[in-house]
């Protein structure tokens, strides 16, 4: 197993933790229709387990979203590799990123390895810190963090090649359009009881959408909490 450095190595966990059982992961997103061997490969080495309490160790490689505290949850691997295929198939090449609800900071470290740089939003101070504490762990650098309300994007980084959400708002904030690339993709869900995932792709004259099926994330809230 090729490492992208010797962190990674050194956190590539045991037994219900163990590469096998990361494998075994990739596999079953194999047959749930990933096919992109970036973001395989990249699933493959990032260890899940690194980004939840000790508690749920043992279940860091099921395919569902689990609690994170402070009433969120990390994604489910199937969903963060579909979001991320989503933003590859783009003929723009992914140099920056934003991604809005840090949370964990599982989807953070698979942006980090396939991008050049990440730009990540979180409202709750307390996790954007601990995340950012666990990506330093793996030694990932080119990721910067803010605390802020991601309805408004990142203003000051934009424009950008790729956003994703993992929080999901009512409506889609025209503001996160504004601060797409032309060329660019935007993947986030939207709905409050009933949630899609959908996929927007920027060109000069007008936003193509793709509904990309049925999802569960957690709602877009407003503000911070610090
Ligand atoms: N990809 C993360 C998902 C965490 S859940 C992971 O796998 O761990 C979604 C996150 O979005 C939560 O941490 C939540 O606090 C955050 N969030 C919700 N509304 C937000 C907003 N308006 N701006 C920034 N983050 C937001």
């Amino acid at each position: 197993m090729q490492y992208p450095n010797p962190a990674f190595e050194a956190y590539q966990g045991l037994g219900m933790t163990s590469q096998r059982t990361r494998n075994r992961l990739v596999e079953r997103l194999i047959e749930k229709g990933i096919n992109d061997d970036r973001v395989l490969d990249t699933m493959r080495i990032v260890p899940r387990h690194l980004f939840l309490d000790e508690a749920m160790s043992s279940r860091s490689y099921e395919d569902t979203a689990l609690p994170i505290g402070y009433g969120q949850t990390i994604s489910q691997p199937w969903v963060v590799a579909k979001m991320t295929q989503w933003l590859l198939e783009s003929s723009t090449p992914i140099k920056k990123v934003l991604e809005i609800g840090t949370g964990s900071g599982y989807q953070t470290a698979i942006l980090s390895l396939l991008a050049d740089k990440v730009y990540s939003v979180e409202r709750i101070q307390a996790l954007s810190e601990r995340a950012e504490i666990t990506l330093s762990k793996l030694e990932l650098e080119n990721i910067q963090f803010s605390l802020s309300d991601g309805h408004w994007g990142w203003p000051d980084k934009a424009p950008f090649d790729a956003i994703i959400s993992a929080a999901s708002p009512a409506e889609l904030p025209q503001e996160l359009i504004n601060q797409l690339r032309v060329g660019g993709r935007l993947v986030m869900p939207i709905g409050e009881s009933r949630q899609l995932l959908y996929g927007f792709e920027k060109t000069p004259s007008k936003v193509i959408e793709t509904c990309l099926g049925e999802v569960m994330f957690v709602p877009m809230k407003s503000g911070v909490e610090a």
